[in-house]
């Protein structure tokens, strides 16, 4: 019964900053244990979906505080079960479906053989210590990174996972890693307020989750180019992802203290997620700051808002 599997005789040492998953990759590993036997044998479906009950084995197993390690697994939030808690962050459902592929700075595993807890993150796109994006598919065998690899720094097919290190290769995206450093920041709660001090970043994100920043970044950089038809398709690379970062960010900078300027991103603003921010956001800030951006960039009902610029609102957020 796996209830009672005991402590995995080879102990790997704790990293703070490290996401829960690959804190179970580097365990199980070190014993030569794959995550897909680790799944069988505590009768896990999905990491999505673990128990409590499941997660305290696992702490048990790896010698690690239960506390501790259930913070780092992307859970369901007990109080609201349409929500997943990360790091004591609440998430959307989205969250959970990023979750399932691996993205890794190939530079910051060979360094420091750890994953880190902000790559799991579906705004997160970039590594801030390398200024590169993160990959998620290998380049020996072009398959998507997987959580079941046979170690940290292997992938499937049994290659070390690297980066294109051509020259060229990628492009300097200063707003896409100042992005990713902010995450991490908000994650840490020891260090959230220092989220206020990255330049770059609209001071205003401060005041919303980072499930709704994130929302607010990818519907702003959604198109490159006024009116694009064709909206992201679901699965976009992290060179992509970060682009589009670098232009969602870009932009709501260029309306932070002067909102009714989002009218003229409208061509570009993805306001179908605005629109799911407005109904489900996951603070009441979040959805009345989508509230109120949408009245500028929304085109269905232009009359109803489009003629005044809401004043009383804006305090709130800028
Ligand atoms: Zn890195
Ligand atoms: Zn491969």
């Amino acid at each position: 019964m796996w209830r009672d599997i005991r402590a995995l005789p080879i102990r790997v040492p704790f990293v703070d900053s490290e996401s829960g998953l690959g804190f179970l990759l580097r365990a199980f590993s070190a014993n030569g244990v794959s995550l897909l036997k680790a799944r069988e044998l505590f009768s896990i479906k999905d990491w999505r979906l673990l128990t409590p009950e499941q997660a305290a084995a696992l702490s048990r197993a790896t010698n690690a505080e239960p506390h501790w390690l259930a913070e780092r697994l992307l859970m369901r939030d007990a109080q609201t079960p349409e929500r997943f808690k990360y790091f004591g962050q609440l998430f959307g459902g989205h969250a959970a479906y990023a979750n399932i592929s691996a993205k890794v700075c190939p530079d910051c595993l060979r360094k420091k053989r750890w994953c880190h807890r902000v790559w799991i993150l579906p705004g997160a796109a970039y590594c801030y210590v390398h200024g590169r994006p993160l990959i998620d598919s290998c380049r020996r065998c072009t398959k998507t990174i997987s959580w079941l690899r046979p170690s940290i720094d292997l992938c499937k097919c049994g290659r070390y996972l690297e980066g294109d290190l051509s020259i060229g290769a990628w492009q300097a995206m200063p707003l896409a890693s100042a992005w990713t450093q902010w995450l991490d920041l908000r994650l840490d709660t020891t260090r959230t307020s220092e989220s206020n001090n990255i330049a770059g970043i609209p001071p205003f994100l401060n005041n919303l989750s980072i499930d709704g920043s994130t929302s607010l970044v990818l519907a702003f950089g959604e198109h490159e180019r006024p009116d694009d038809s064709v909206s992201s398709p679901r699965k976009v690379t992290p060179s992509k992802l970060s682009a589009k970062i670098q232009r969602g960010i870009e932009r709501l900078a260029s309306i932070d203290g002067a909102p009714h300027e989002a009218r003229r991103w409208s061509p570009y603003v993805h306001t179908p997620t605005l629109e799911k921010m407005k109904r489900s956001g996951i603070t009441s800030a979040d959805r009345r700051c989508a509230a109120l951006l949408l009245s500028y960039v929304g085109r269905r009902s232009p009359r109803c808002h489009g003629g005044k610029q809401q004043r009383g609102q804006l305090e709130l957020f800028f």
